[in-house]
């Protein structure tokens, strides 16, 4: 069996934006230097002890042609939408949203006394499904199945197969993996990652070794490790603790015409969700 390591290609130092109605976060992609890791569109990471970083929050806006995928570590997020959906994202809740042609939706982060710690992943969708119906999989903490080994290492399966344990978020057409891994001290975790598949780890608790060679890249929090192709991705922990994202889905190699919320293939299908928009025709369902 071939069984290549995944090198490390690409280190991000996420970049601090201010978003929606004034919400201080850290991207790692969708900026100047990384536009788009196919299929992923943009990568925020929430984290702030000051409400004043978060609370005017995202009202009410639109979005069509992606998927938006929230993950709360800590705290809540208050939502409504346009298809009838409405509640909180709460602490290890998962919000997999798929706009399709068209949804409206808020999402309001609400005071917490500790951090605020969440992140948002967007995927993109094929030509063929960008103006498909919206839908919606809230998925709570405990919906989401751990696994924990022998060495320590807890690993929480959102979506991908760890072992024999499959997580809760299904039929979604980028095949995705998203993980959330905890190493402990001198100890290692593998994963297969299918060959041709977009992989990308998020570091945000402690440091570690990424990829193979002797010791790996020494990557420390908060930072984006791209990875190259091959079949599995290694992390090792050595002095201390290491806790991260690990995300893949397929490529779709088709053309990206995006603009704020919008993620078409061409600037007309851009110019038609402005007009549509305009005409109060966007929401189709
Ligand atoms: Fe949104």
């Amino acid at each position: 069996m071939n069984n290549r390591p995944r090198e490390v290609i690409n280190v991000v130092e996420p970049q601090p934006v201010m978003e929606g109605a004034g919400v201080r976060l850290k991207r790692s992609i969708a900026t100047p230097t990384l536009d788009n890791l196919d299929p992923f569109l943009l990568f925020d990471h929430f984290g702030s002890k000051d409400p004043a970083d978060y609370i005017r929050g995202f009202p009410m806006h639109p979005h069509r042609g992606i998927e938006t995928v929230t993950y709360m570590i800590q705290g809540v997020v208050n939502h409504k939408d346009s298809i009838g959906n409405a509640g909180s994202i709460t602490s290890g809740d998962v919000q997999w949203m798929t706009s399709g042609s068209g949804i409206m939706h808020e999402e309001m982060p609400q005071p917490c006394q500790d951090e605020m710690i969440g992140f948002q992943l967007w995927v993109n969708l094929p030509a063929r499904l960008k103006m498909g119906n919206p839908r919606y999989q809230n998925i709570f903490a405990d919906q989401i199945p751990q696994v924990s080994r022998t060495d320590g290492v807890k690993i929480l399966v959102i979506a991908g197969q760890v072992d024999d344990v499959r997580g809760p978020v299904t039929e979604i057409e980028a095949d995705p993996i998203y993980l959330d891994i905890s190493v402990p001290q001198n100890c290692e975790f593998k994963h297969p990652v299918q060959r041709g598949h977009t992989a990308f780890a998020y570091v945000f608790e402690g440091q570690g070794r990424f990829g193979s060679g002797d010791e790996g890249t020494a990557i420390g929090h908060p930072r984006l490790v791209e990875f190259g192709d091959g079949d599995h991705v290694a992390i090792q922990a050595t002095d201390q603790h290491v806790r991260f994202l690990l995300v893949s889905g397929k490529p779709l190699n088709e053309p990206i015409a995006r603009y704020g919320p919008f993620v078409m293939n061409t600037r007309e299908e851009i110019q038609q969700a402005l007009e549509d928009l305009r005409n109060g025709t966007f929401v189709k369902k």
